[in-house]
Parts: structure tokens; sequence; C-alpha cells
């Protein structure tokens, strides 16, 4: 298996094809072989050799197959447009149609690349299957990959690795799958022989040691079943072959046993009988006598027949099994697997899907006994030995028969995956999407962040629209930008709830990330107004809040609230600190006069309040809304406890009798000759106003301060800076409503840029 193997002339080739296609153009090959020879010159295998022995021995493997002129041809050509500057046009110029669609296919089946674990292989599979529409690709692809398991040992070992392990996981069941068990135990033992050396090595060594024994024991096997048979009238061709290295080593593993002579199935007689056509139909009917008098002889295992005559495998195999003990004698008293077949069963099972048009087309000189008609038989070879036919249309022949066999097709061809497709990425890897699905949900298959970021598609290379509808096979480039994000827009063609999910979801976050922001902006300007420091990175200004310990989603979700307009800024903060946090300050200490302290009034002798057109009414100021004594105001009359009041815009009166409610009027004459000093300890607060320096302006300011009914004890000019002045005011302030109304107030007044308590 580590030796360079000879290749094969294209004149060998040549002659070995115009045995069973005596009409081959001769010249056609040879310019193909010239072309390809020219295009490929320099480039060398692996082992050194000219890359043209490639090609070469992948026609040579596919001799087997009986390949029509155009296939030889693909053969030969198949890795120009992939490794060479040529084109399929070119190709298409000089050998046709039918030659370039091949190569295509050849290129396309390249750019299916399975991953180590990668659950999608049985994809893969069927992908290949789908894409290879013509088997003959199938045919190509398969003895392609087999030369380059043949010649793995000159690859570095990591590749010969990943090569066997995909040629386990695709090549060898999709033969399995289209019947070629030759092309598949090779492939099998191929790959094993890489993956498990040793294992391997062992099996190859114990068949070696009992390789003279088994010769022996088949040689007496073969002699005994031809005499019971002859016996008995009938003649049959018998042979008897070791299984593949592969196939024993699962056997063993399977039965849990390590040497070889424990399984008994190492090898298998095959009893070959002729095909027997009565009335135009295929007839079986030999078999099961065949059977009978093997029976008749050696007693069969129980449980170990099988009728794959009756009914086939799904591959479309046929053979009766049965496995005897006794056969060998003294040599040998193991029971001995018998697998009894046509002819014509036997090719299929060599050739699978290709047998029918190489096999149809095929003398039986092979035929070791010679096979006697009688009246209603007819031999197998002469109906078929007349019309001798070019491969190709023994294949549309082969495909029409296939279309009518339902169970065939579903394990055959694409119809099978009719909801499926199944697209490929640039760099060749599969995925399986629904049909119809566009660029879209491709993108997002690949990954979430290249879905949030396409802004474009190719197919094949041409740019598409991004609902453009995916075929099978087609290859799908997406093409992002960094800082694209998703429409809305794709939720109406995007047809996998995956892409669809992830759109939501992008936009879902981007709602909560915006709002979130906005929530942080607000009340960093509400704490910046007020003269506190603003949030940090981690929040931990909002880690107690509202008597609790907040999580950082908690914190989060508190700004989310307030960025949807949920929770006022204001709120927050002075939830967050105490009247006293927030109104006292530094400055303090240079108060000219300390701050007052009045005592609470409920019921005054100069009434602040109009209630209901009455001045005199019992009345309480509600905690819930804080109010003062200003404009909006409202009464609530409770039963037995006077009239709440309460700012009209408090929540709390949502849920309470409207008809219990009662106008209220400040009576703000009143209310200015009491200084606004409603309740409890009043503040001398810093403000600090940045303003556009104009004529007029500390009049403006001084009336907005006047307008809330606030003291002013102290104005001071700050330094300038070009045109805009700050000037400081201190304020005898009541409560934070109080300072945060004069703030905003002072912040509309005309060239005011911001109005903010110093800390
Ligand atoms: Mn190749």
């Amino acid at each position: 298996m580590m030796a360079a193997l000879p290749s094969p002339s294209i004149w060998e080739i040549v002659s070995q094809a115009k045995i069973y296609l005596p009409t081959l153009n001769e010249d056609r090959i040879s310019r193909a072989y010239d072309f390809a020879e020219r295009a490929h010159s320099g480039q060398k295998r692996f082992s050194g050799e000219p890359y043209i022995i490639h090609p070469l021995n992948v026609a040579h493997l596919l001799l087997d197959f009986h390949p029509d002129e155009d296939t030889l041809v693909a053969a030969l050509l198949h890795d120009v447009v992939e490794d060479t500057p040529h084109t399929l046009d070119e190709i298409e110029i000089l050998f046709g149609k039918e030659v370039r669609n091949l190569c295509w296919g050849m290129e396309k089946l390249n750019k299916v690349r399975s991953k180590l674990n990668d659950q999608h292989v049985e994809n893969l599979r069927k992908l290949f299957l789908a894409m290879a529409k013509d088997f003959r690709v199938v045919l190509l692809k398969l003895c392609d990959r087999l030369h380059n398991m043949k010649t793995l040992s000159f690859v570095r070992p990591d590749k010969q690795r990943r090569i066997a392990e995909e040629t386990l996981n695709i090549y060898s069941p999709i033969a399995a799958r289209l019947g070629i068990y030759r092309l598949k135990g090779d492939l099998e033992d191929l790959c094993f022989y890489y993956l498990e050396p040793a294992k391997y090595k062992n099996i190859q060594d114990q068949l070696v040691k009992t390789e003279k024994w088994r010769a022996q024991y088949i040689e007496s096997a073969q002699k005994t079943l031809a005499t019971i048979l002859a016996a008995e009238g009938m003649r049959a061709k018998i042979d008897g072959r070791v299984k593949s290295i592969y196939s024993i080593y699962r056997k063993l593993r399977k039965k849990n046993k390590n040497f070889v002579q424990d399984i008994f199935d190492v090898f298998a007689m095959r009893i070959i009988l002729p095909d027997i056509y009565k009335h135009e139909k295929e007839y079986t009917g030999h078999l099961y006598t065949a059977l009978g008098i093997i029976h008749n002889h050696f007693t069969p295992l129980a449980n170990r027949f099988k009728d794959y005559v009756a009914v086939p495998k799904v591959n479309s195999y046929r053979s009766l099994h049965t496995t005897v003990m006794g056969l060998g004698s003294k040599l040998y008293t193991q029971p001995t697997e018998i697998q009894i077949k046509t002819e014509g069963m036997h090719h299929a099972a060599e050739f699978g899907i290709a047998a029918h048009w190489i096999y149809e087309g095929m003398a039986k000189a092979d035929f070791a006994v010679p096979f006697e008609e009688d009246e209603d038989t007819v031999s197998p070879s002469s109906p078929f030995l007349k019309q001798h036919q070019e491969w190709i249309s023994g294949l549309h022949q082969i495909e029409q028969k296939i279309s009518n066999n339902k169970e065939f097709l579903e394990n055959l061809q694409i119809d099978m995956f009719q909801d499926r497709i199944f697209v490929l990425t640039p760099r060749g890897d599969v995925k399986d999407l629904p049909a119809s699905a566009t660029p879209i949900d491709f993108a997002y298959s690949v990954h979430t962040e290249i879905g949030n970021r396409c802004v474009g598609a190719k197919v094949n290379g041409n740019m598409v629209p991004l609902d453009h509808e995916l075929k099978n096979g087609e290859v799908v480039e997406i093409i992002t930008r960094k800082n694209a994000r998703p429409s809305q827009q794709w939720l109406s063609f995007a047809k996998t709830n995956h892409a669809r999910d992830r759109i939501r979801t992008w936009f879902r976050n981007l709602d909560v990330k915006k709002h979130l922001l906005e929530g942080k902006s607000l009340l960093n300007a509400k704490l910046a107004q007020l003269g506190k420091p603003l949030l940090d990175d981690r929040l931990s200004l909002l880690k107690t809040y509202g008597g609790g310990n907040l999580s950082m989603q908690e914190r989060e979700d508190l700004l989310i609230e307030i960025g949807k307009g949920g929770i006022f800024p204001g709120a927050v903060v002075k939830n967050l600190f105490t009247r006293e946090e927030l109104l006292m300050s530094r400055e303090e200490a240079r108060i000219d006069r300390p701050a007052r302290t009045i005592k609470q009034q409920k019921i005054s002798k100069e009434p602040l309040l109009e209630i209901g057109n009455q001045e005199n009414v019992a009345y309480q100021f509600v905690k819930c809304c804080n109010p003062e004594f200003v404009d909006g105001l409202v009464g609530y009359v409770t039963r037995g406890r006077g009239v709440s009041v309460h700012k009209e815009i408090c929540s709390v009166l949502k849920n309470m009798e409207k008809t219990r409610l009662i106008p209220v009027r400040v009576l703000k004459e009143n209310v200015l000759r009491t200084d606004g000093r409603t309740s409890g300890t009043t503040y001398s607060v810093s403000v600090r106003v940045e303003a556009n320096d104009r004529v007029g302006l500390i009049r403006d300011i001084s009336n907005a301060i006047a307008k809330n009914t606030i003291n002013i004890l102290k104005i001071d000019q700050g330094p300038s800076q070009k045109s805009i002045v700050t000037v400081f005011f201190l304020l005898e302030i009541g409560t934070v409503d109080q300072l945060e109304r004069v703030l905003s107030d002072l912040e509309k007044v005309a060239s005011v840029r911001r109005a903010m308590k110093v800390s």
C-alpha cells in the first residue's frame, strides 16, 4: 500500500475501453489527455510523480464501470478547472457541453467538505447525491477518491486522517447507498488502514497466517458444493472469498472478540447461478432449489438465513444468505456462510447501479460452466448481446426504471428532500435549509453576527437580493459590514425560525440597550443638577435602593425603566438620598443667617388654600406626591379626616372615587407673605447658573426664583469666560421638589445654559 502504483498509459486505457466501446473516438481521448497533461505540466502529486498520473488512474479505475466516451474524457480533465487557469467555457469549446457538465459536477462535489465531528455527515451524503443528479459524476468522484486514498501514504499524517475520516463518513456510505460494494470495500479498507493502523495490521497478520489453510479449505468447500449441486443437475460457479479487513474488524468488535479464528464469518462461499428468463421475466426459482440442496446436506444455523431475493435491501442488493455447519469436514468445524445469487445479482452487487448498463451490454464469456438451454429458458446473454448500446443510452433506461421504483428513488434522489435544500459556504461547508430559504436564513445559520451584519449576498459569485430564494447546491457568500444592522423587513422573507428569532432578539436588545443608555443619562443629568456624583460603571449608587440590595441586573432594569419613562429620575434620586443629603451643602457654613425652622401649618389664620370655594377647611398634605403651595393641586374628601391635598398628577388619585375630588386653589398672596416656608426646616442651597451674558439676565433669573416663592439669601457673580457668566445664588429652600422646580425654571430663562446645585 505504500509504494507508488504503476500508472496505466493512455493507450492501455483506450484499448481496454474499446473492448466494451468499439465506437470510441480515440483521437478525442488522446486530445483530452494531451490537454490535461499540458494543463497540469509542472504540477506534482505528493508522491513526486507528474500530476497527470492521477487523472489517468481515475480513468483506469472508472473502466470497471464501462464509462461512455464523455465520462472518460471528463475523467482525464476532471482537475483541470480546479487546479489550472483553464475554464469550463474552454472545456466546452474543446470537448462539448456534456464534458463541461461532468467537469462542473466534479468541481461542485469538490466543494463538499466534512468537518470532523460534524453531525451533518448525513446531510453531506444527501447533498452529494443531490448535487450529482448524473450518476456518472458520482462514479467519477468515487474513482477520484479511490485513487487519492490509494496514494494517501504520500500525504502529511494529519491530512491522511482527515481524508480517511471524510472518506469513511461520506464516500464509502455513498458507494454502499448506490450498491457499489466493490468500491465500498476498497475505500473502507484503505480508511481503516490509515485510521487504525495497529488494528488493521493485527487483522492482516492473522489473515496472512491462516492464508494457506484458508486456500485449502476454500478449494475443498468449492469441490464439495460443486459436487452436490451437479448431482442434482445444477451448474454453478463457486468461489470463496475473504471478507474485507474492515468488515472483519467490525464483526470482531460487534462480537467482542480479538482473534479472527473466533468469528466464523471471516469468509463466505459464493454460489453463482446463471440468469434464467422465463416468458421474458427474470426467474429465481433455481436459487431456492440450490438452497434446498445445500440445506439437505448441511445443517443451517437458525436465524442466519436471509432472503434478499424476495426482499431486496434498499440499495437493491439481492442474494440468498445462509450459514451451514460441517462444510469443511475435518479441516474446519466452524459454520460457513454461503451466498446464492444469479450472475446478474452478483454483478449488481459489485457495480451497484452502474451494473445495469455494464451488465446488459456484456458478453458472458467468463461464465465457467456451459449452460444448457431448455425450451422455455433462454440464455441470459443472447437478448442483450444483440443490442450493443452505448453506455449513455443504457443510463437513460436505468433512470427511467429508477423513476418507476419509488423506494429506490427515495434512497437515491433529491426528491426525497423536497422540503430541504443544501447550500454551500465559499469554504465548502454545507448548510441544510428549508426549501425557499434566503441568504438571510443562510447568514444566520452560519453565525448570528454574520446575520446581524449582513448587507448583501452573492450566489455562485453573482450579487442577489437578500430575499433571493436559494437553490440546491448554490454557493452562497454573505457580505458583511462592521456597523451594519438587521432590518425589520427581513422578518417578512426569512424562512427559518432561527433567523427570525435572531432578528427579533436583535431588535429587542436594541430597545433595551437604548433605554438603558437613556435611563443612565437622564439619571446622571438629574444627579448633576442636584450636585451629586454621577453613576459609575458598576452603578454602585443604585446598590441599595428602596430598602433592598439590587443585583447588577436589577440596577440596569431600574435604569431601563427610567429610560422608558416609567419612573422619573427625580423620584429615583429622592429614594437614593434623604432630603438633608439633597439640600445640605458645604456652603452651609457661609450662610449669613441660619436657616429658620417654622411651625408646620395645617390650618393657618391666614389661609393658604381655598378648597371648594372655602378658605378654612381642615386639610392635610399627603405623603404620596409631596404637594406644596403651588398651582396644580386637588383635594380628596376623606371619610372623617378632612381633605387630603394631592398634586393633580398624583397617580394615587386614579384609584380613588372621582366624586370625592374637590378643587383646590393656592392663595398666592398669603403664601408669598409667609415666604413659602410652609413646613419644617429650610436649607440654604447654593445654586450655580451658567448663562450667556446679556442685559437683564440677573433680573430675569431673580424673577424666576421669586416666582417660586423662594428667598434669595445671597448673589455672587463668578468669573466669566468669554461671553459666559456664572452666577451663584444662595437660596432658602424647603423641599427637594422646590429645588427641582426652581432649577428647571431657571433653565427656561432665556440664555441660561444650565442651573445646578453646588455640592
Ligand atoms: Mn482528482
